[in-house]
């Protein structure tokens, strides 16, 4: 059995083949074009699933449903993305029955960061978890939860939007409109304002040096403080210890065999993952503290395997 995952982005389109076990058979990449509208682009994810299609030699009939995972919020059931504020005109637009319409296959919509989630508890870092929760640290932070093999949508798929839960209730306002969400204090956005702030201090550091050649992107503070920078191993404490605060009360709200972080930030390693353990330890409870593993995702598909995996459990689930 073969499922068609497609991962709908701003700027890239991702498409692959994906095999019964979670294997990825082909991959293809398309520009989005999103600036063209919503049926131009779903004109291009078709296109995305067809090329992947042709390059793994299957025919339709041999591909059982096309998943598409998108940014929400959106309806899973009905298939309908009701806003992507990154998409220009995607209002309430049936993505589903529009992919359907062109494809005349089944086609099933998840919320791109519950896929990402799902494909880290089928094939990659949260494998086996009873619980897994999982934060992608990328412009914003995206979350997800996976309870007893399926992920946690809530009523109105409105569960697992984990970058938007508040700890500081005073604090800098986020791209939701609320005060002091985890995405405005651990994002890769927030982690660059929080060093640009100190640098405007008058801070001393060697990422001084390297803004002469390049811009500030929170890659560039992980290599400092990799070579031993006071400020950039003080800033990566700092957005460590915001992700350490959430992830205490997800802990103790859940008791999560494992919690998975995603996204560029996540390869820092341990000047991140260091004080993220440290601040779960000290206000998390025990035994839920013994239990968590808190670890780096593995997937680079998540998108295409999580959209074609979910596919595949709502068509076996019909
Ligand atoms: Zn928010």
């Amino acid at each position: 059995m073969h499922v068609i995952g497609v991962d709908l982005g701003a700027t890239n389109i991702k498409a692959g083949v994906v095999g019964e076990s979670g294997n990825v058979v082909t991959r293809v990449s398309l520009e989005t074009e999103a600036d063209l509208g919503p049926d131009h682009v779903i004109d291009r994810m078709a296109l995305s699933a067809n090329q992947a299609r042709m390059e793994a030699d299957l025919e339709w009939s041999q591909v059982s449903a096309v998943g598409v995972g998108a940014p929400g919020p959106l309806n899973c059931k009905q298939g309908i993305v009701i806003m992507a504020p990154n998409l220009s005109g995607w209002e309430n637009i049936h993505v589903s029955e529009k992919m359907q319409e062109r494809l005349q296959v089944k086609t099933f919509l998840e919320n791109d960061a519950n896929a990402a989630a799902f494909a880290e508890y089928w094939v990659g870092a949260g494998t086996g978890a009873a619980c897994m929760i999982q934060l992608t640290l990328g412009t914003g932070v995206g979350g997800g939860i996976v309870m007893n093999g399926q992920v946690w949508r809530g009523p109105d798929d409105c569960a697992g939007e984990l970058g938007h839960v508040p700890i500081r209730w005073d604090g800098v306002r986020c791209g939701c409109g609320a005060n002091g969400c985890v995405e405005a204090y651990a994002s890769a956005t927030a982690l660059v304002r929080i060093a640009q702030e100190k640098l405007d201090a008058g801070a001393k550091s060697s990422i001084s040096d390297r803004l002469r050649y390049e811009p500030l992107t929170a890659k560039l503070v992980a290599d400092e403080a990799h070579a031993g920078d006071e400020l950039a191993l003080a800033i990566y404490r700092e957005v460590g210890t915001y992700l350490g605060v959430a992830i205490a009360g997800f802990v103790n709200i859940f008791n999560p065999d494992k919690v998975v972080i995603s996204g560029g930030m996540a390869q820092a390693g341990e000047i991140l993952f260091g004080p993220i353990r440290e601040e779960v330890t000290a206000r998390a409870m025990a035994p839920a503290t013994d239990r968590v593993e808190i670890v780096p995702a593995i997937l680079a598909d998540a998108g295409v395997i999580g959209a074609a995996g979910c596919a595949l459990q709502r068509l076996k689930e019909e």
